[in-house]
């Protein structure tokens, strides 16, 4: 019997694929690492997996983090001795509709914007490599070679047996009862074996992690739901190597195994599991069959696979897994806890991702920041409608029963809604706006007019929205517009250190006088760009400070994380008392001026300031800023003037065109103007002199802030992929993730994509790459063509804002 160690430097909770995974990548960065599992390695979910092993997802990082899981997957078994049921034998996808077709076809050239193999094939041609499947419905197929599949179990024993090769100590049948904190330090963990002191603690604890870390104050928003899948006698004929296959609109995916045919899939009406806790001692267990909840699938597999008819069925496994709202995984430091790092709800991917969430944890718990951008999966893209259960599970059942829908473009949620509100719901809603929704916020997205149902009507093509956005657009353009957006995050910073932490902090000069604006972003000390907000100046020791909705929970961690020790100041987040409307146009200033005694020409009010103004008794904040590229102000104001204030600005509008306006609007409109969009165009893995933003870093004079050294060298030295922008003529719906040619050479893909009504074309930015180096002349002296659902369009590049309001006004 080995004994416990009394310390270590980090301690994993959970002997799962992802703990396995976390041990030994952390081994192999020679950090002292200790794995804690309370009963067997696999007894949890782990154990009765299906095995599929896909790679391609909607984002380049997540897909570059399960291109990683093969890449091990390939070796892991020679490097350990211990054979693991892999095999790359590639991975079928059907489309059975045109729409579905178009989908695969945006897939592919996704998958080929990052970098792998995705080939299409004809119904025959994937007939050849899947012989047991009736193609009579399939329109095409794709391809992609790389995929695979693995015995889960094997594959988790061998990433422990390679963990503990590289130092790492697994101890099983060891249960974590408790933390040991001490003012919000973690000391050691409790278990039932005794005390472990540690420095960081990993919880992969899956499906118990939420409960877990509840304890601590730290939200996991993750669910317990039934997936089923049904695994069949040898069929015969059955070829050795058969891909996995998916098969969307059947809703199904299948697998080779031991001759026969495991098949599962995503039922529309999921079966949330556990509700009320999960039961004690449930480890190496499988819930009951349920052979009618099971039998719709089986109808669409029967059409699929006629073989299935007469094959016996060997097992139909019922087990538990943990699924997210937006069926994305969870990963990172805690942003309640120091150190308290996750890896949990993998949503019926855990084996695809859990060679490259291991390694992504482990780099993250060294280095204390992850390999890559991994906002989509970051823990911190979560708020506080997740830290109710039932509103987490609602969500949930949603996702999963769209895992295999198609996933339009622009597709909203419909559950758990209306959930925030701003005081301006009802009267907006009156008025045909159609919502959107963002981290729990109602917000409108376009405001439908006479005759039209504020609904949106998904397709590839244009939508049903998008006259009516060109109206809000045009609007904006020549009258004025106001935009709803008290769902943008506010904070306050206060105290004696307040400039010296921010000036730190942020890679723009916020030393300014009282009433200033500051665009910034913040850095990372590789340069890259973690959060890019305005900041206004308040009064001597006080910043105001406005972030996107979703970036609440990440932004308000990298600001208080990164105030340096000692300094006084205090960061509060005080989204919900100010409500936001933004009045935008060249005619915002008339209309401002009608409601308010305060000076507001722009000699009064210049660009870059703020003023506390009085309007309908309610003072107003107002910020002298545009996202539009439109003369405005963003007015944040005490949430209960807002509909009061909305009232007397819509009467004083209504002389000079004023009108409502949504999110929809604002996107096209900032394309036009070039203005980035964080978690698209701009994140961590991107520095302002590749975005272009190099203007708003202090570079001059000599104040040291965050991120500095790295800015300074790109200033120095150049960059490798600098940001463009790109307009086609020809009539094709640019999404984000097209690939970009420079003279026939693949050198990246759009971040965002969207229409321009004022330029009347299809705008996309996206980076253009060279190892050797990229200025503004290597970028402007390329020709360019976009890949659209696997068409090449011929495109034109730009490296200034496509429009300007000064330069229009000029022309007119
Ligand atoms: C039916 C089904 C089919 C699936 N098919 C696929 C597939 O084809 N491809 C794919 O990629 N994924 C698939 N999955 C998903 C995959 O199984 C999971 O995502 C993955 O196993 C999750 O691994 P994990 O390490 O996060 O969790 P787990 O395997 O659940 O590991 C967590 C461990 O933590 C331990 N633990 C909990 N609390 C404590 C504590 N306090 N102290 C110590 N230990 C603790 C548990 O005992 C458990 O062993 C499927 C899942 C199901 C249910």
């Amino acid at each position: 019997m080995k004994t416990l160690p009394k310390s270590s430097r980090v301690v994993i909770i959970g002997g799962g694929i992802v703990g396995c995974s976390t041990a030994y990548h952390l081994a192999k960065l020679g950090v002292e690492v200790l794995l804690l599992e309370r009963q067997k390695l696999t007894s949890g979910t782990t154990f009765h997996a299906a095995g599929l092993v896909g790679q391609l997802r909607s984002n380049a990082n997540i897909t570059q983090l399960l291109g990683y899981s093969v890449d091990l997957y390939n070796t892991i078994e020679a490097e350990t001795g211990l054979g693991t049921g892999w095999k790359m034998n590639g991975g079928l996808r059907l489309a059975c509709n045109q729409e579905r077709w178009t989908e695969v076809k945006r897939q592919a050239t996704t998958a080929r914007s990052f970098g792998l193999q995705m080939d299409l094939l004809t119904p025959q041609e994937a007939q050849d490599l899947w012989p047991l499947m009736n193609v009579d419905d399939v329109v095409g197929a794709a391809f992609m070679p790389t995929d695979g599949q693995a015995n889960p179990s094997d594959i988790t024993q061998a990433l422990a047996k390679g963990a503990r090769m590289n130092g790492a100590q697994i101890f099983e049948d060891c249960k974590v009862t408790d933390l040991a904190i001490d003012k919000g330090v973690i000391k050691a963990v409790i278990t039932d074996q005794g005390r472990v002191e540690c420095e960081s603690v990993v919880l992969c604890a899956g499906q118990w992690s939420r409960t877990f870390a509840a304890r601590f104050g730290v939200n996991i928003p993750l669910v317990s739901m039934e997936h089923q899948y049904m695994v069949t006698e040898p069929i015969a004929g059955m070829p050795k190597n058969l891909p996995t296959l998916r098969d969307p609109d059947r809703l199904t995916y299948y697998k080779e195994e031991v001759g026969g045919l495991v098949m599962g899939g995503y039922e529309p009406n999921p079966i949330p599991w556990a509700v009320d806790g999960i039961p004690k001692g449930f480890h190496y267990t499988l819930l009951d069959s349920n052979f009618d909840h099971f039998e719709p699938l089986m109808e669409l597999a029967l059409g699929r696979v006629p073989a299935l008819e007469t094959a016996g069925i060997k097992t139909l496994t019922n087990g538990p897994e943990s699924f997210t709202p937006d069926g994305n995984f969870i990963i990172g430091e805690a942003p309640e806890l120091r150190n308290f790092f996750v890896g949990a709800g993998f949503n019926a991917f855990g084996i695809a991702a859990g060679g490259g969430a291991g390694m992504a944890l482990a780099e993250w718990v060294k280095n204390g920041e992850p390999p890559f951008d991994l906002w989509s999966a970051d823990i911190r893209r979560f708020g506080r409608p997740h830290f109710d259960t039932d509103w987490v599970r609602t969500r949930t059942v949603e996702a999963y029963g769209k895992h295999y829908t198609m996933a339009w473009p622009y597709e909203e949620h419909s559950s758990g809604r209306p959930c925030r509100k701003s005081p301006l719901y009802e009267v907006l809603k009156d008025q045909g706006a159609c919502f959107g929704e963002k981290l729990g916020w109602e917000r409108p997205n376009w405001f439908a007019g006479a005759g039209e149902t504020p609904q949106d009507v998904y397709s590839f093509g244009r939508q049903n929205w998008f006259d009516a956005v060109g109206r809000e657009h045009k609007a904006c353009r020549e009258a004025a517009v106001l935009f709803d957006q008290t769902s943008f995050a506010k904070f306050a910073l206060k105290g004696p250190d307040a400039l010296a932490a921010l000036n730190w902090i942020c890679a723009n000069n916020v030393d300014k006088p009282v009433g200033a604006l500051t665009y910034t972003q913040m850095l990372n000390d590789h340069g890259g760009i973690e959060c890019d907000l305005t900041i206004a100046r308040v009064a001597a020791d006080e910043f105001y400070i406005v972030t996107g909705t979703g970036f609440a929970t990440h932004d308000f961690d990298w600001i208080s994380r990164n105030i340096p020790a000692g300094m006084n100041c205090q960061l509060f987040d005080i989204t919900s008392s100010n409500a936001v409307l933004s009045l935008m146009g060249p005619r915002a200033r008339d209309i401002l001026q009608a409601v308010t005694r305060a000076d507001v020409s722009n000699e009064g009010f210049p660009f870059g300031s703020t003023k506390t103004i009085g309007i309908k008794g309610c003072p107003v904040l107002a910020l002298r800023v545009t996202y539009v590229g439109e003369l405005g102000w963003e007015l944040h104001l005490p949430v209960e003037y807002a509909t009061t204030v909305y009232a007397a600005l819509i009467q004083a509008g209504a002389e000079h065109g004023l009108k409502n306006a949504g999110y929809r609007a604002i996107d096209s409109l900032r394309l036009e103007k070039g203005y980035r969009a964080w978690g698209a165009d701009i994140g961590p893995d991107h520095t302002p002199h590749e975005a272009g933003l190099g203007w708003a870093v202090k570079l001059k004079g000599n104040t040291p802030f965050k991120g500095r050294e790295a800015a300074q060298a790109q200033a120095d030295n150049g960059v490798q992929k600098m940001m463009a922008c790109f307009t086609c003529d020809a009539d094709v719906v640019l999404l984000g993730r097209e690939t970009i040619y420079r003279n026939g050479e693949r050198v990246g893909w759009l971040t965002s994509g969207g229409f321009g009504y004022t330029v009347d074309k299809s705008i996309g930015y996206g980076y253009v790459r060279n190892p050797d180096g990229v200025t503004r002349d290597y970028v402007m002296e390329g020709r360019y063509e976009l890949e659209v659902a696997t068409q090449r369009v011929p495109c034109t590049v730009h490296m200034t804002p496509l429009y300007d309001a000064k330069m229009e006004r000029i022309k007119g």
